[in-house]
């Protein structure tokens, strides 16, 4: 399971109370009883059957591949006392091979074992990883609900898209990317969902423009999982919400000034 939202410690506060909850030698109903000898084991000096991957050794930002493989190879031995062994793992030190290096567990795990990855923004996560977790999304640190606020940020975009002026569209890119990584998937999230909802309105060359943009905008959220940086994925996105001389509105003229037709005539009749 991919718990991911909320703040580092609400992660790892419900990754806890999951163990707790299957662990606990309580009645189900009243399991995670926090009294019981496992709960005070989990919650107190640490329960042999609960395997914890948070940081990464002092000189390193990534976990070493060799550590997650030694996790890795300790859920297939059975756990010591109770029914399950569980694993929090931090995925945000995971750099690719760490995470690949989880596959085979999370793919065909041994039937006690529980895997939690804690992930700021599950979307981060290579696609590999997130198609064989269930997904716990907790509301963000401010306590409001679990769906996605409107990003200002994007609101610029988007109005600047509409506007169709270059400059401004530039503007709001460079000021999209200062949002950070971890919050670009959800704001590309965000301008697609906003591209999508201008398509009906739109002329028949615009829709079909930003259709090529909403396609584009997934291509970078995948990009995301391989480490490309915000920076270069806003500088693309400035070019591809760019004004296309003839694809614009329909006053526009239907070629450059001074060229031939743009490539992107071209690219719409693949
Ligand atoms: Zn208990």
């Amino acid at each position: 399971m991919i718990i991911s939202g909320g703040t580092e410690e609400a992660r790892r506060a419900e990754a806890l109370r999951i163990a707790a909850e299957a662990l606990c030698l309580s009645a189900e109903e009243d399991r995670p009883c926090g009294r019981c000898a496992a709960c005070r084991k989990l919650y107190g000096v640490g329960h042999a059957d609960v395997l914890f991957l948070l940081t990464p050794p002092e000189d390193k930002k990534w976990m070493p591949v060799s550590h997650v493989r030694h996790l890795r190879g300790e859920m297939y031995v059975r756990p010591n006392e109770g029914r399950r062994k569980i694993a929090v793992i931090n995925a945000d030190i995971l750099n690719p091979h760490g995470q690949n290096a989880l596959l085979s567990v999370l793919e065909d795990p041994p039937y006690y074992a529980v895997l939690l990855l804690l992930a700021q923004n599950a979307a981060v996560l290579l696609p590999t990883v997130r198609s064989r977790c269930a997904l716990r999304r907790l509301p963000p640190s401010g306590g409001v609900s679990a769906e996605a606020e409107a990003i200002p940020e994007v609101e610029a975009v988007l109005a600047a898209l509409r506007a169709d002026d270059e400059w401004e569209i530039l503007c709001a890119c460079f000021a999209l990317e200062k949002i950070g990584r971890e919050s670009l998937s959800g704001a590309l999230d965000q301008l697609a969902a906003g591209v999508l909802r201008e398509i009906p309105g739109a002329d028949v060359l615009t829709a079909r423009r930003y259709g090529d943009i909403i396609v584009q905008i997934r291509r970078w959220q995948a990009a995301l999982d391989f480490h490309v940086s915000a920076g270069h994925i806003c500088g693309a996105l400035a070019v591809a919400l760019a004004p296309q001389h003839g694809t614009g509105s329909p006053t526009r003229p239907l070629r450059a000034e001074n060229g031939p037709p743009r490539e992107e005539v071209s690219s719409w009749s693949k």
